[in-house]
């Protein structure tokens, strides 16, 4: 697909249509903004005569929200900024090339908690999540997602013959027993032993709207000797999150496989809340499988996790 002059993309091929409907002009003009919130989120809303493209980036230090919109001029003269908004800090705009226009939002706090991008008719609505007022684990909803499920096996246990998605199940009970112990509010994508795929999960997700998301999985890897704790992130705004979690699950003496960015895996993909992947440890390592077996490691790695969200939420 032709973004603009510069810019291609690629889509799955069955995710394609032609539109016949649709007459390609040779540009597309922006118009005023809106800046404004309700009693959850801030939103900045663009009118356009088409729905054009767009992606967009995260920025830190300080916090910025990117959207490039593809094909699009600027023409933006107005930009109407109300009161109501209060996790917009400042917004502006910058022709980064002849198509291409760039929209940048500032935000107040340093931590990302969130955006969501979406077309009404032909409003751009960029919906932006705020902290929230109170950082109390017992205020915050915490989705939790057991990898795997039903004919998704998973990884297998190197002598046990064990399955990952019994095991990511029990260690995710475990955490939300524990979680709820702390009054917080939990959300799991599975609680049973189900086939759920990718999309469903994160439809669901979408729905429930959690404060932050927890994916956990077991590692495996061709050689044998390679074992320890990770931990997961794809966008740069929820690094640190991934980062508290990683340093209290070394206090189990695991080994330390790493913080890992940029990770392409499907759970890590939504921008709408902070996500981590914990992958606990290594079902194709002797030493590893052993622990994962034991329940009590279980209970450890949840209270890990626990320090971890809590030693996050202090920092902000
Ligand atoms: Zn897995």
């Amino acid at each position: 697909m032709q973004l603009s002059a510069n810019h291609i993309a690629y889509l799955p091929k069955q995710n394609f249509k032609w539109d016949t409907g649709i007459e390609i002009k040779a540009f597309y003009l922006s118009a005023s903004w809106r800046v404004y919130g309700d009693d959850k989120y801030d939103y900045l809303i663009l009118t356009l005569s088409e729905r054009l493209p767009y992606r967009s980036m995260q920025d830190v230090s300080p916090s910025k929200i990117i959207v490039d919109v593809f094909g699009l001029v600027n023409n933006t003269n107005w930009i109407t900024q109300l009161k109501t908004a209060k996790e917009i800090k400042n917004v502006w705009h910058e022709q980064i090339e002849d198509d291409v226009f760039r929209i940048h939002i500032e935000l107040r706090h340093q931590q990302h908690w969130g955006y969501f991008i979406y077309y009404k008719n032909n409003v751009l609505h960029i919906r932006i999540k705020r902290q929230p007022t109170s950082l109390k684990i017992k205020k915050l909803q915490i989705a939790v997602d057991a990898g795997h499920g039903g004919t998704n096996t998973g990884a297998i246990g190197l002598n046990s013959k064990i399955q990952e998605k019994d095991y990511t199940l029990k260690i995710g009970r475990a955490l939300e027993r524990y979680l709820t112990r702390k009054k917080a509010n939990i959300f799991m994508t599975r609680n049973i032993d189900t086939d759920l795929s990718m999309i469903d999960r994160t439809l669901m997700l979408r729905e429930e709207d959690p404060d932050i998301l927890l994916s956990i999985h077991l590692n495996s890897a061709g050689n044998q000797n390679i074992k320890g704790v990770s931990t997961y992130y794809r966008y740069i705004g929820f690094r640190p999150l991934s980062q508290y979690i990683l340093d209290r699950m070394l206090e189990l003496k695991l080994n330390n496989f790493g913080n890992i960015g940029a990770f392409n895996f499907a759970l890590s993909g939504p921008t709408e809340y902070p996500n981590c992947l914990v992958e606990v440890a290594f079902l194709s390592n002797a030493e590893d499988e052993q622990r994962i077996l034991d329940e009590g490691f279980h209970k450890q790695v949840a209270k890990q996790i626990y320090k971890g969200i809590k030693d996050w939420l202090k920092s902000l």
